[in-house]
């Protein structure tokens, strides 16, 4: 009998260079090892919005038609309605991961190169390695023009705000890479609702420009797996080809339609995160300005260890030693709740020997 070390060396080999993505621990499991009831816990690992989605969403999932497959034009009616932009323009996708997924499908083959400025969301990086692009990274340097030029370029990657950092671009330095570049530009917006001014009219100007945003953040969808890209309708169509037809059930479509259709609750969430993301960076001297529902955290010892201590008071951060070109002295908080908020920023100054 052949042994599994026969068929591993079947894995794609860009896996073995690819950094593992660790997302820290998982709430139900650290709940148990510490023997807290789960509510207990606080996580502030994973950008969610603690106030969950509208209550027009649980009225919604009440009247489901489950034996049909989903219809998804009444959420992209919606999506017209919130993005202003008309249908024609609009793709949807379960979660922004399977829109970054089709986007690169769509593009990237053996050979193509992806631009990754870092540190930012690890998923580009695999999304295009599996297609067997290879992605080229750079530092980012917070206000300086970026110059995307690079034989064999294809696509370049921007995070706007950015995970996990928090800062957000400007439009002169989005416009100055799509001057510069043919390749397809990929603007991450998934926490865009948090900051200023969306940059998604330039897709109006420039048709190789692909806005991505989700459901998962200011609107508290993430279990219910939404995303949605603004896109030139020539992109649209040949993702409607690519994406398969049905892959947002239509529980979610349904809760993201009714999402959509309460704008002043995804406002009053923001709003209270905004306010919340101001007072604890005032009392943290080590974040950085952040434009989105976290905080970016500069560690004086190793972040992994703090993370740790943390977790061992039932708090759950992000350890961003993960992200590709971090280092390992950095913590992405996610602004919780104010209790939940005073609870992480009282263990921190235990921590940091403040207090006993
Ligand atoms: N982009 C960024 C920058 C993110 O942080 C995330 C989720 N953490 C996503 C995309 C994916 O979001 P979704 O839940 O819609 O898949």
């Amino acid at each position: 009998m052949r042994d599994q070390a026969d068929f591993a060396k079947k894995v794609l080999a860009f896996l073995s260079h690819l950094d593992e993505d660790d997302a820290g621990p998982d709430p139900h499991q650290a709940a148990k090892q510490l023997g807290i009831p789960r509510q207990d816990l606080i996580v502030l690992s994973r950008n969610e919005n603690p106030y969950g989605p509208s209550p027009l969403v649980g009225a919604a999932l009440q009247d489901g038609q489950f034996h049909r497959y989903p219809d998804s034009r009444p959420f992209l009616e919606a999506l017209a309605g919130y993005t202003g932009f008309s249908p024609e323009w609009l793709v949807a996708g379960a979660g922004m991961d399977e829109i970054i997924s089709t986007i690169c499908r769509i593009f990237l083959g053996p050979g193509d190169r992806a631009l990754i400025p870092v540190p930012t969301y690890n998923f580009y990086a695999l999304a295009a390695g599996l297609c067997g692009a290879r992605p080229e990274y750079r530092t980012r340097i917070v206000g300086s023009a970026m110059d995307p030029r690079l034989p064999g370029l294809k696509m370049v990657f921007l995070c706007s705000p950015n995970n996990p950092t928090g800062e957000a671009l400007s439009e002169d330095s989005v416009r100055s890479v799509l001057e510069k570049t043919d390749a397809i530009v990929f603007l991450d917006e998934a926490y865009i609702e948090f900051a200023g001014k969306s940059l998604a009219g330039l897709v109006r100007e420039y048709q190789n420009l692909v806005v991505g945003r989700t459901l998962s953040k200011a609107f508290g969808l993430a279990g219910m797996r939404l995303g949605y890209a603004i896109a030139p309708p020539w992109i649209a169509e040949q993702y409607r080809r690519v994406a398969p037809m049905f892959s947002i059930s239509s529980p979610s479509l349904a809760a993201g339609t009714a999402a959509l259709d309460d704008l002043d609750w995804m406002k009053e969430c923001v709003r209270r995160i905004v306010s919340e993301r101001e007072r604890m960076r005032a009392k943290l001297p080590c974040a950085l300005p952040s434009q989105a529902n976290f905080l970016f955290l500069q560690t004086r010892g190793k972040s992994k260890a703090l993370a740790e201590e943390l977790l061992c008071r039932g708090i759950i951060v992000r350890d961003c030693s993960s992200f590709h070109a971090c280092g390992e002295r950095c913590l992405r908080v996610t602004v919780g709740r104010q209790e939940e908020n005073d609870r992480f920023l009282e263990a921190l100054e235990i921590l940091d020997g403040k207090k006993d």
